[in-house]
C-alpha cells in the first residue's frame, strides 16, 4: 500500500507548490513602506512683548525680561 500512498503524497505536493505560486503573486506583508521623513517640530515659546512675563512678575514681558 505503500505505492498509493506515495501518489497521495506527490499529489499534495504538486498542489503545495501551487499554493505557493499563487502566494508569491500576493503583495508581501512584511515589508512595511518606509514612513515619511519627519521634520523635527520646533516649537519656540516666544511671548509677546505685550503678554504679561512668562517669569511671574506681572510686567509686561516688555518691561521685564524682555528687555
Ligand atoms: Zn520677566
Amino acid at each position: 500500500m505503500g505505492k498509493s500512498r506515495d501518489a497521495n503524497d506527490e499529489r499534495y505536493r504538486e498542489r503545495e507548490r501551487r499554493d505557493k505560486d499563487y502566494r508569491k503573486q500576493l503583495p508581501g506583508e512584511d515589508e512595511d513602506p518606509l514612513p515619511p521623513p519627519v521634520e523635527p517640530i520646533h516649537v519656540e515659546e516666544k511671548p509677546k512683548r505685550n503678554d504679561p512675563c512668562p517669569c511671574g512678575s506681572g510686567k509686561k514681558y516688555k518691561l521685564c525680561c524682555g528687555k
